[in-house]
């Protein structure tokens, strides 16, 4: 699609794709081919199971990969975050997390930007580019093994809104899941939507059955409306009547992730509202202090962090309300990995920021 002047990317394709675009080969090539992609070798030359002219003749009709890792950047707690460039020189980012029960998870991006906008998102800011393809998704994954090879966990919550590139994350997630590929529990995936109506419809009807988070950040409709303009065309009592539906078909608990805005969406109503919203769902509310973004403004007044105690507080009026709730750690403020701070990296002309070591 995007490849039309290139050679044929083979990392994103599902087996039997991969099967389909070598042949004549035989399977078992196909099969072997994809192993080693799966391994992340860098060329075809270090695919030894195959003969050399084999390798040769492949070497010249496809590419591997379509991504190369442009730089890195590391946080004291261990999250580390890679600058990724894509063959049309767009650049992209995943999140390497690692939490305290040394659980590692892989957090990747499904867009270059995002044509959403909320007002307190560093991605928002640069507007859509383009969709990433499935190759693009799952690269971002291999690269990450490169740092990290036992990685268990993939969240959907890096640039872009998962929703609105559906059919290139299914294929993505094909790969990641299936027995012939990484062989990842579908538990261990979330997705994590802004609340795309149409979106969430195609999810229950035909899946994948991944975990889902929807960023609520408030269900104060008025206000998440000026917060997140996707609110305009995405009703919270329409999207409410979807989320119950995807319940009802897969049986899971769903997330509510609350981005907190210090004075501003963590008033009174904001716990009503997120109280009703909540009655007949089975959810976790996910609080998630902002992360700072240089520059951020809301209707005129810059953004900031809520304060340790406003957190507390509404937090404990949620919970005073019956709703549980979680409060998420940061990480990787401090090379800037941090939800919402995955953005562009060529601010004032600089090229790559400065902590990165090649
Ligand atoms: N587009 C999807 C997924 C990517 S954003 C979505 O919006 O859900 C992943 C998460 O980061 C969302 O929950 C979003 O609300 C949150 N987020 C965005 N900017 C943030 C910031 N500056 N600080 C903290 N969280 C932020
Ligand atoms: Fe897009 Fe999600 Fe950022 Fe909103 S929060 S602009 S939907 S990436």
């Amino acid at each position: 699609m995007h490849h039309n002047q290139r050679k044929p990317v083979l990392s994103g394709l599902p087996f039997e794709a991969l099967a389909e675009t070598l042949k004549p080969l035989p399977q078992f090539r196909a099969e072997q081919v994809f192993q080693w992609i799966l391994r992340g070798v860098s060329s075809f030359q270090e695919m030894s199971n195959l003969g050399l002219s084999l390798r040769k003749d492949l070497e010249q009709r496809f590419s591997l990969y379509s991504s190369g890792i442009e730089g890195r950047a590391e946080d004291p707690d261990g999250t580390v975050k890679l600058y990724i460039r894509l063959y049309d020189g767009q650049r992209i980012e995943a999140v390497l997390l690692r939490d305290g029960r040394d659980r590692k998870t892989a957090c990747l991006s499904t867009q270059a930007g995002c044509p959403l906008a909320c007002v307190f998102c560093k991605t928002g800011i640069r507007g859509l580019t383009r969709n990433l393809d499935s190759g693009e998704i799952l690269e971002q994954f291999l690269h990450l093994r490169t740092i990290e090879p036992r990685i268990a966990n993939i969240v959907f919550m890096g640039m872009g809104e998962p929703l609105l590139n559906l059919p290139q994350l299914r294929k993505a997630v094909a790969v990641l899941t299936g027995s012939r590929g990484f062989g990842l529990s579908k538990r261990r995936i979330t997705l994590s939507t802004s609340g795309i109506i149409a979106g969430i419809r195609q999810l229950a009807a035909a899946g994948p059955g991944v975990g889902l988070a929807l960023s609520l950040t408030t269900a104060d409709s008025t206000l998440r409306s000026r917060l997140m303009p996707v609110t305009l065309s995405n009703p919270l009592s329409s999207l409410k009547d979807v989320l119950y539906d995807y319940q009802q078909r897969q049986g899971r608990r769903i997330t509510l992730e609350e981005v907190l805005l210090g004075g501003i969406n963590t008033r009174q109503e904001d716990s009503d509202a997120l109280a009703a919203f909540a009655s007949g769902l089975d959810v976790v509310v996910n609080l998630i202090p902002w992360n700072p973004v240089q520059g951020m403004a809301f209707e005129g007044r810059p953004l900031r962090e809520p304060s340790n105690r406003e957190v507390s507080a509404y937090m404990q009026r949620l919970e005073s309300r019956g709703l549980k709730v979680t409060r998420r750690l940061r990480k990787g403020v401090s090379i800037a990995g941090a939800c919402g701070q995955l953005g562009p990296s060529r601010m004032g002309g600089r090229t790559v920021p400065p902590n990165i070591s090649p």
